[in-house]
């Protein structure tokens, strides 16, 4: 009896698995047409100034709407893409679409771009980045490339060598969720990075947590002594921006001061008050194509 539910347990279990590599192996088929489907699409999150509220960018965040599923959510299908190959086909569309999308804003916000450490394994990266921009006629210095440390963990060398001829074409780097990879104290000082990105986690337990904010505090004063400035990612609330005011971090990015929307949706709220709250000093975001 023990030994029945016990197989049939094993069988339960097993045909769940079944279900889920089948789901995994449909959706990594249907990845490799998504980009000549139309499929994807960007998202805008603003970036602003913690002491004046100015707007400093916008980071590119893919949206991959599937036919049957609907609206699939990047940690779902990234990995996959990733596993596949097809990260290299999605991630020239990302750069593409954003460089070009960035190129015809009339103002000189910068546009923040991920990328997969499979980007820098197999593509000649800074070839790509340089054509890419040539191609948009966006200036190096509006373009800025995201990487996480699992990027620089799966090849430090060729990781160190391909960012220095990205940064040699003037475009800048930063390093995302910093804060929860590994090495990251070695990370900063062997890579020339112009931003840290401070993960979501800290700012999430600001409130409650002394150590979330001792932390966030240390990497501030690390930032100013290494002169790199740094962005808080997630910031929620008023009281989390308020935080960020007093400890003197450079810049904020999070569902408080403007959530990932379409890009025309971007562009209307240029019209509209889209960051009201008294914290913020400067100029609004603000959006206009121009041409
Ligand atoms: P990320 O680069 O750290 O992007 C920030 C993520 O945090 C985004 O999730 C964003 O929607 C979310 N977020 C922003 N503000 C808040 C907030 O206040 N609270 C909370 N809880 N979340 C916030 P998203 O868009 O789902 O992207 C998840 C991850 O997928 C990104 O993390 C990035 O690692 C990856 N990703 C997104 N787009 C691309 C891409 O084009 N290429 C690559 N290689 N990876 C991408
Ligand atoms: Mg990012
Ligand atoms: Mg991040
Ligand atoms: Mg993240």
């Amino acid at each position: 009896r023990a030994k029945n539910d016990m197989s049939r347990a094993v069988c339960f279990y097993e045909s769940n698995m079944d279900e889920t590599a089948r789901a995994r192996r449909a959706l990594a088929i249907d990845l490799r047409q998504a980009v000549e489907r139309g499929e994807l699409s960007l998202h805008y999150q603003v970036q602003t100034s913690v002491s004046t509220g100015a707007v400093c960018g916008y980071e590119a965040l893919l949206r991959w709407t599937h036919p049957e599923r609907g609206m699939i959510a990047p940690t779902d299908f990234i990995p996959i893409a990733e596993e596949n190959g097809s990260i290299l086909a999605i991630g020239e569309w990302v750069l593409r679409t954003a460089c070009r999308q960035a190129a015809s804003w009339d103002n000189d916000h910068k546009i923040a771009v991920n990328l997969s450490p499979v980007q820098f394994a197999h593509a000649d990266l800074a070839k790509l980045v340089h054509h890419i921009l040539v191609e948009t006629g966006l200036s190096p210095n509006r373009l800025e490339l995201e990487l996480t440390e699992s990027t620089i963990v799966a090849d430090k060398f060729r990781t160190l060598h391909v960012l220095r001829q990205i940064k040699a074409l003037g475009v800048t780097i930063a390093i995302d969720d910093f804060g929860t990879g590994y090495s990251s104290l070695d990370t900063l000082r062997s890579f020339p990075f112009d931003k840290i990105k401070l993960d979501r986690s800290f700012m999430a337990d600001v409130e409650r947590s002394p150590q979330a904010k001792a932390i966030i505090r240390a990497v501030l004063t690390l930032g100013r002594s290494l002169e790199i400035p740094v962005l808080a990612e997630g910031v929620e609330t008023h009281v989390q921006l308020a935080i960020l005011q007093v400890e003197g971090c450079n810049e904020a990015q999070g569902y408080f001061l403007g959530r990932p929307q379409p890009i025309d949706q971007i562009l209307l709220a240029g019209v509209a008050d889209s960051v009201p709250h008294d914290l913020i000093l400067g100029e609004r975001p603000r959006i206009s194509v121009s041409g």
